[in-house]
């Protein structure tokens, strides 16, 4: 068996390649020129591809999803009703809820709950949007357009209930254009939980 055996000639450079001085200045000069011109030239001429974070700031697209919210119903309470299906759903496991009853004169009381505590722990949410997914009452949503501001404090990342329902979607409301069915409402499936029917 013969090996065929395959010569590779090695490129002919000249002397000012060999030595790559002429190739370096060549770049410096490039990148000094571009110093010049975005430090010193007109606005207009500067190409600068960074930002300048903070003060200038990207539009995020528009399924971007920032910082949570609790949604409100009309009357300013939340809509969420604590039935634990976002937390459940939670892959992070950062969504602490502690369910709460209506008080017995509440039309809500025996039908649905509410968080009396509910808190993020955004520091641990991996942003994938589940919560939002998982929730039957649009009572919880990624809209807010925020990122979460930089902190050297772990609590300034624990957002809780009152912080969650006063932040606006980015389209500025606290509610929500789908319908609520309230006790009470002919819409309403009239399931009290705890007489059972
Ligand atoms: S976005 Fe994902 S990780 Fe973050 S709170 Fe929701 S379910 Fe948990
Ligand atoms: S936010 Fe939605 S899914 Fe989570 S507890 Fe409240 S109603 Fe249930």
């Amino acid at each position: 068996m013969t090996i065929g055996v395959k010569v590779i000639t090695k490129p002919k450079r000249t002397m000012s390649e060999q030595v790559y001085v002429p190739a370096i200045a060549a770049g410096l000069g490039k990148t000094m020129k571009r110093f010049f011109k975005n430090t010193f030239g007109p606005e207009e001429e500067k190409e600068i591809a960074t930002v300048r974070y903070p003060e200038e700031k990207r539009e995020y697209p528009a399924r971007f999803r920032g910082i949570h919210r609790l949604t409100q119903r009309s009357d300013g309470s939340p809509r969420c009703v604590a039935c634990l299906c976002c937390s459940t759903a939670c892959p992070a496991q950062c969504i602490h809820i502690e369910p709460a009853e209506y008080e017995p004169d509440d039309p809500r009381y025996g039908y649905e709950r509410y968080p009396a505590r509910f808190v993020i722990d955004e520091l641990r949410c991996i942003f994938c949007g589940y919560c939002v997914e998982a929730c039957p009452c649009d009572a919880i949503r990624m809209d807010t357009g925020m990122h979460m501001p930089p902190s050297t404090e772990r609590s300034h990342f624990l957002y809780e209930k009152e912080t969650l329902l006063e932040l606006p979607g980015r389209d500025g409301t606290y509610l929500t254009a789908n319908p609520r069915h309230e006790p009470g409402d002919p819409t309403h499936p009239g399931i009290d939980r705890l007489k059972g029917h």
